[in-house]
């Protein structure tokens, strides 16, 4: 089918000012021959150069259906390299319908979703990477994932990954050729010359995945777990931080019963808030299930926010809490600042470090001093979700938790998805392989199986050594009309 002509309403479908229907494939110009008209009737937009925009009306015989601007592009020059139109008309649902209906009357078919860009794809005017970052650039939720998905539209990935598969193929080619010609061709000290190109080459992919964990984070948001014990304020801060009012603020303990999940954006880093019931051993079913699921929730959190209500005592709730801490990011807030202080940061800590220390004598050393300088410093900040004192300082320790600076210094920001980094991340472990074999001295063929893996990894990323099946589940992701 390719080549087949299709068509798509390219804007949102819903009632705004204009709207584009867009028509790409062989028989895009004849098709619009057929049911434009032009104010004076003789214009043909086939006829017309590329990349122009021609006013007129779309019509299904004498029936008038919009008045419109018409844009030219032939091929090669344009999104999928083979001639489009696209039909600037009147932004009503109704209307674009009409229009599309009138196309695909014509002889179009109804493209599937991600299909142009597929096709630009397949055509080979941008790589897999490139179109997956058009995706990307359309849901970027900040400025950070805008600018990464502009830069890798720009083929910035797929730069790199083309250089080291470049370099991949030349050694692999060397090897088969010594192999095949070993009078003329000589492999003596080449696992010494490999072996530098390989710790150059992991290099290289070590710093693209440097990125990609904190790249999740800041395309998808940090999933964030607020905990503490009932009444500690972890709805108010939910509340406080979403800006609206969602969870039940009371006064009576551990009603705040189910996990409510807020997407907030703070200052540019998206926080997937969950707040959760007050985790503490409970007779009553219900609340038990907010609790176990807050557990749950633990786990999979990328960052805890412990609220204390520093205007109480520390108690048993707290101490059970602070043993599910152990080993995960956490920032404390010592909530209720503004009220009398019966518990400060100098008791945490302290309740913290007998934590440490009960665990100490039980388990090995020196992973015990790692858990003790982690839970040792964990951030503790004075809040106060009623008088929004410590908002400011809590986003900047978020931010340095997680970016620690990386950010702005880093002027190509490769935020690269979860597909990519398993590609980067089995090409990794292709190259280890070579780089045993080198060290064990085993023969030269066994090199080049595992660069060609390598390189074959890295080829998912560009798209060159994908399957259809991949391809396809790729772009049915993409929105209708892109
Ligand atoms: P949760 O059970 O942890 O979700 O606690 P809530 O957010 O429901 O708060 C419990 C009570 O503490 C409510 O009456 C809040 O108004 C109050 N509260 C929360 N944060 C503060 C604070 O910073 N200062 C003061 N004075 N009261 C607060």
């Amino acid at each position: 089918m390719k080549g087949d002509t299709i068509a798509a309403i390219a804007t949102a479908m819903t009632n705004s000012g204009i709207g584009i229907v867009r028509i790409s494939g062989r028989d895009s110009f004849e098709i619009i021959d057929r049911i434009y008209q032009s104010k004076n009737g003789k214009k043909k937009i086939s006829q017309m150069p590329s990349h122009t925009i021609h006013y007129g009306y779309i019509c299904d015989h004498d029936k008038i259906i919009d008045e419109v601007m018409v844009l030219v592009m032939k091929a090669p020059n344009s999104y999928t390299t083979e001639d489009t139109v696209e039909i600037d008309c009147h932004g009503g649902i109704l209307v674009m319908k009409r229009i599309l209906e009138t196309v695909i009357k014509y002889g179009a078919r109804p493209a599937e979703p991600g299909e142009f860009t597929k096709r630009a794809f397949l055509n080979g005017r941008i790589d897999l990477s490139q179109a997956e970052s058009v995706m990307d650039l359309i849901q970027a939720k900040n400025d950070i994932a805008l600018e990464s998905s502009i830069y890798q539209l720009q083929g910035s990935l797929k730069k790199k990954v083309k250089r080291i598969r470049s370099e991949l193929i030349h050694e692999i080619a060397f090897i088969e050729s010594a192999l095949d010609d070993p009078e003329h061709i000589s492999l003596e000290d080449y696992g010494i010359k490999l072996n530098q190109i390989i710790i150059d080459l992991t290099s290289q992919i070590v710093e693209l995945l440097r990125f990609s964990e904190n790249g999740e984070l800041l395309k998808q948001g940090i999933n964030t777990v607020i905990i503490g014990k009932p009444n500690a304020g972890k709805s108010s801060l939910l509340n406080l931080l979403a800006g609206i009012e969602r969870a039940i603020v009371t006064e009576v303990e551990g009603t705040t019963r189910d996990v409510l999940q807020e997407q907030i954006n703070l200052n540019g880093i998206i926080l997937n808030l969950i707040d959760t019931a007050g985790i503490r051993e409970t007779d009553d079913i219900v609340e038990k299930i907010g609790v176990d699921k807050a557990k749950a929730y633990l786990l999979d959190a990328d960052l805890i926010i412990y609220v204390v209500d520093s205007s109480t005592k520390l108690d048993d709730n707290d101490n059970e809490i602070l043993q599910l801490l152990r080993n995960r990011r956490v920032i404390i807030l010592l909530n209720k600042c503004d009220l009398r202080q019966l518990t400060s940061e100098k008791e945490v800590r302290s309740a913290l470090y007998d934590i440490d220390e009960s665990k100490l004598n039980n388990e090995h050393e020196n992973v015990e001093q790692e858990n003790l300088n982690v839970i040792k410093y964990f951030p503790i900040i004075s809040f106060s979700t009623k008088e929004e004192i410590g908002v400011k300082k809590l986003q900047s320790v978020i931010q340095e938790l997680f970016f620690a600076g990386e950010i702005e210094s880093n002027e190509e920001i490769f935020l690269i998805n979860v597909r990519q980094k398993a590609a980067l991340q089995s090409a990794l472990n292709s190259l280890s392989l070579v780089k045993k074999s080198i060290e064990d001295q085993m023969p030269e063929d066994f090199y080049s199986i595992d660069l060609m893996s390598a390189y074959e990894s890295l080829g998912n990323i560009t798209g060159e050594t994908i399957g259809d099946d991949l391809v396809n589940e790729i772009f049915s992701k993409f929105c209708m009309g892109k």
